[in-house]
């Protein structure tokens, strides 16, 4: 038995007859429960009476348990169990069971009054459970094929507290919530602020979770949340781009999205220069986890920003009053900084970062992305004059710095460099930081000791060789 525990009580929730996933089929049949036996119960658990020889047990059709006369007096249908005939139900279930029954309706008023009903059973943490243990999933998993906006509008939100509790995750997902909730963003679009704004952000609770998110995928998730990114409600579209920050994760959904007919990386660039600060920082971010799959999309993504007239360029030379915006455009660069057929095209970016290295000092995880980025752009030899002139700085602000990443970043730079231009570079390094160098480099070259020690062993006694050797090491 799968019990589920919900704020405090365990649930067990109705099984369907078949496959669990109810999404597009009109009906289904609820696994009719076991009947509580008779020599179980000495006294009604709603009204504590004693059972006797007048006072006579029943069972609720619903639910199985034994209840008192009183407690179970009305009889209604319940089609969900095969029943057509008017059956016993008790108090406890009579409610939803009736709810449940109502959205089979053909009457739209009907239909509606169940919805309602159903969706404010889901936000009451007293109720979910009989909600859960009668159907009251499934039914509004169903209901998102009605054509009706208010039915929807309910469907919505009351999916959407269900999703709010993640001990609820694994069954909703394998009745077809996720498709649900889908079909009706597909739907209404963002001309429903509200329903939108619940569709959207029950996927983005699912895409927070591994497992889950690759179910929001299998079941149709990227399109309705790609078209709602560039809604002009802005509500809509932060929930929506969050949340396809959070499906770029994942790689494998790359190609989709670059390739998709909306122009996602050329309009998530231009809103890295939107007005509402909010906007700017999750698409840089969206952007962000778009440049860590393949080359061939980070080619594309500096070619898609040069056409757009280099968006990341003004995101990261601008001077916000959110500081995340920063980090997030120095992340996206140190990422593209890889890109060994885009470095002509980087050099401004480049320069940019070497700029705001100095203003980055009391700001950790800019810093250590702007350093991260000085050291991607020196693994290409034609970076090497204008790096060579912040080594200053990286000695300054990066090799100094008490953050460990920082250090670590800073001393690929050099490395890198002095790979490049041996003679050079060192001369500058004992000039400008011996002090601070030589000790960074022996941590760090321990450190690699440690973990690599296969790559370290037989380190060359030619200098120059062993910058080459550590490099190859440190920029793995
Ligand atoms: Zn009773
Ligand atoms: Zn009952």
């Amino acid at each position: 038995m799968d019990y589920i525990r919900v704020e405090g009580s365990l649930i067990l929730p109705a099984k369907v007859d078949g496959s669990p996933d109810v999404f597009q089929r009109p009906y289904f049949t609820l696994v009719k429960p076991e009947w509580v036996p008779d020599e179980q119960c000495s006294y009604c658990e709603l009204c504590s009476v004693k059972f006797t020889q007048v006072k006579r047990r029943h069972h609720c059709r619903m639910c199985g348990a034994v209840r008192c006369a009183q407690c179970c007096s009305q009889k209604i249908p319940l089609p969900q169990l095969g029943l057509e005939e008017a059956e016993r139900v008790c108090h406890a279930c009579k409610t939803v069971a009736e709810l449940v029954t109502k959205a089979r309706s053909s009457n739209e008023s009907t239909i509606l009054e169940a919805a309602k009903g159903l969706s404010t059973f889901a936000k009451h943490e007293k109720h979910i459970k009989k909600l859960l243990e009668l159907g009251g999933t499934q039914t509004l998993v169903v209901l998102a094929s009605v054509d009706n906006i208010n039915v929807l509008g309910h469907v919505t939100s009351g999916l959407h507290a269900l999703v709010t509790h993640p001990s609820l995750h694994k069954h909703l997902a394998e009745s077809g919530v996720i498709k649900a909730i889908c079909k009706i963003l597909s739907h209404v679009g963002d001309t429903q602020e509200q329903i939108a704004i619940d569709g959207i952000s029950s996927l983005m609770i699912f895409c927070k979770y591994q497992s889950l998110k690759t179910k929001v995928l299998i079941d149709g998730g990227l399109q309705p949340v790609l078209s709602l990114c560039w809604s002009n409600k802005t509500a809509i579209s932060l929930l929506s781009i969050t949340t396809l920050g959070l499906i770029a994760e994942l790689p494998a959904t790359h190609t989709t999205i670059y390739d998709n007919r909306q122009n996602a990386v050329s309009r998530l660039l231009q809103l890295a220069n939107a007005p509402d600060e909010q906007l700017q920082e999750v698409a840089l971010k969206t952007l962000a986890y778009l440049s860590t799959g393949l080359d061939e999309y980070r080619h594309r993504l500096v070619q898609e920003d040069s056409s757009t007239g280099h968006c990341l360029q003004t995101a990261l030379k601008s001077s916000p009053i959110n500081p995340q915006i920063l980090c997030n455009a120095a992340c996206l660069t140190a990422n593209l900084a890889t890109s060994a057929q885009d470095q002509n095209e980087l050099q401004e970016l480049l320069w940019t970062v070497c700029q705001k290295l100095p203003q980055a000092d009391a700001n950790t995880e800019l810093l250590c992305h702007l350093t991260r980025a000085l050291a991607n752009f020196s693994q290409h030899k034609q970076n090497t004059n204008i790096l060579i002139n912040t080594i200053p700085d990286v000695v300054k602000y990066c090799l100094k710095s008490p953050d460990s990443s920082v250090q670590l970043q800073g001393m690929r730079l050099l490395i890198n460099l002095l790979t490049h231009a041996p003679a050079r570079v060192s001369s500058l390094i004992v000039r400008k930081g011996s002090s601070s160098v030589f000790p960074a480099l022996v941590r760090i070259k321990v450190n690699l000791i440690l973990v690599q020690s296969k790559g370290i062993r037989g380190l060359s006694s030619q200098p120059h060789q062993v910058w080459k050797q550590l490099g190859s090491v440190i920029n793995r």
